[in-house]
């Protein structure tokens, strides 16, 4: 009987979206329940390579997101004190000819609005506002999912796409252990026409340094900038989105860089700061009825760019097992089969990227000029990043 009712997801962010997109899309009745009072993201830029916008545009999104993309011509590395640089990745025309779709640079609330617009035109009634998961119970017929007012609501299956501190993944697996990585990380938006002109190139950057790095990327079609600033520090330990900082602090994180990175700091709206964790790999994330996708089951450092991706990906495999195979609990396995081992390989390449972008090396202009020539040759960035934006969430076996 529980084979009629819907699939159940908690957290509506960019992969529980994604997943209830695909789903819904292939007519697979789903739910989708969010603790905010209202749909949203966070003001800040994510970066969305092809292995992300080929989902999203399979998934009938190219047209939407196209319209609030900004679209880098490429991307680079500086020094940070002397600006010289190196290229990175041809991101615009050349992704697409070598990958077979764009790299975007999104407003997280573009893509949010994008995704939720989507949503709502096969399944206006799929999300609840207000609905905090706060535990499941599951047999062989279903899951009832508990929120946190009382409220129960069966289904067929439970997917936990409710981020770094899942209440899903605490009532399969218990509580997790994130360990403080030594790094904490400065972010901000500056509107585009506050910067002095012509002065920060249109690329998307990343700026390397001892101990330290700063990416900076358009957002909006090139209406603001996004500012990103990690710095290995140890007196700053909260995980927050929403802490705000000061430009003074900020600043003297960066004593010493070059002016441009000076001049960004200094036009920041609102610098917020956060700490960065990391926690150890799950070896598996589904039990029967219920599994997890995104930063519930594989967090990542943001070196690689690649977390909102990896719940994307992870959404439409997902929704392609469970189309696939009629026994959800198989379907949950082959899902989980198909994903663990690229979205580990990714999270060590995240964690390597930390060492890399911050390699004791960069702080003689020699030794920097030797290293970053070296680690940014064109070959080895392909095989760091080939396997990454080639993959094809739709094709891929399952
Ligand atoms: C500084 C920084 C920069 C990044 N840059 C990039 C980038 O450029 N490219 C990229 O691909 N990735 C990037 N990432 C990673 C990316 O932001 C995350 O991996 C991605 O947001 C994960 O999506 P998610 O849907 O799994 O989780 P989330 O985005 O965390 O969404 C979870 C949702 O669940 C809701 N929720 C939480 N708990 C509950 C509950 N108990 N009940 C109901 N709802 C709940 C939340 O409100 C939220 O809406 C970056 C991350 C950071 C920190």
């Amino acid at each position: 009987m529980s084979e009629s009712l819907p699939i159940l997801i908690a957290g509506g962010g960019i992969g529980g979206l994604t997943a209830a997109l695909a789903l819904a899309r292939r007519g697979i009745p789903v739910r989708v329940f969010e603790q905010a009072p209202a749909l949203g993201e966070v003001g800040a830029g994510v970066q969305i390579s092809s292995n992300g916008n080929r989902v999203l545009f399979d998934l009938g999104l190219e047209d939407a997101l196209t319209d609030v993309a900004w679209v880098p011509p490429g991307k680079e590395v500086r020094l940070w004190n002397t600006g010289e640089s190196w290229p990175l990745h041809d991101v615009g025309l050349e992704s697409v000819a070598r990958y077979g779709a764009p790299f975007f640079m999104y407003h997280r609330a573009d893509l949010h609005t994008a995704l939720v617009a989507a949503l709502r035109a096969v399944a206006p009634d799929a999300v609840t506002l207000n609905a905090t998961a706060s535990g499941f119970d599951q047999d062989g017929d279903g899951v009832t999912l508990k929120l946190a007012d009382g409220d129960t609501i069966t289904g067929r299956a439970l997917v936990g796409a409710d981020g770094v501190h899942s209440a899903v993944r605490r009532t399969l697996f218990g509580p997790d252990d994130p360990q403080f990585t030594g790094i904490m990380v400065w972010r901000g938006l500056i509107p585009a026409d506050r910067l002095p002109p012509d002065r920060i190139r249109q690329l998307g950057t990343n700026w390397m340094g001892p101990g330290a790095h700063v990416v900076h990327y358009f957002l909006r079609r090139g209406e603001m900038l996004n500012f990103v600033g990690a710095k290995e520090r140890d007196d700053w330990q909260v995980e927050s989105w929403s802490t705000r900082g000061t430009h003074e602090e900020c600043l003297a994180d960066f004593a010493g860089w070059h002016d441009d990175i000076l001049t960004m700091i200094k036009l920041i709206d609102v610098p917020y700061k956060w700490a960065l964790m990391m926690r150890p790999a799950m070896a598996a994330w589904s039990a029967g009825r219920v599994t997890l996708l995104g930063d519930a089951c594989h967090p990542t450092l943001p070196f690689m760019a690649q977390g909102a991706c990896m719940a994307i990906e992870d959404g439409l495999v997902l929704a392609r097992c469970v189309e696939a195979f009629d026994d959800i609990e198989n379907a949950f396995q082959h899902y989980e089969a198909a994903r663990l081992d690229r979205t580990s390989r990714i999270v060590e390449g995240a964690n390597d990227n930390a060492k890399r972008f911050h390699n004791p090396a960069l702080a003689t202009r020699d030794g920097a000029i030797d290293y970053l020539s070296t680690q940014f040759d064109p070959s080895r960035i392909s095989d760091r990043y080939d396997w990454v934006f080639e993959y094809d969430a739709a094709a891929v076996e399952i």
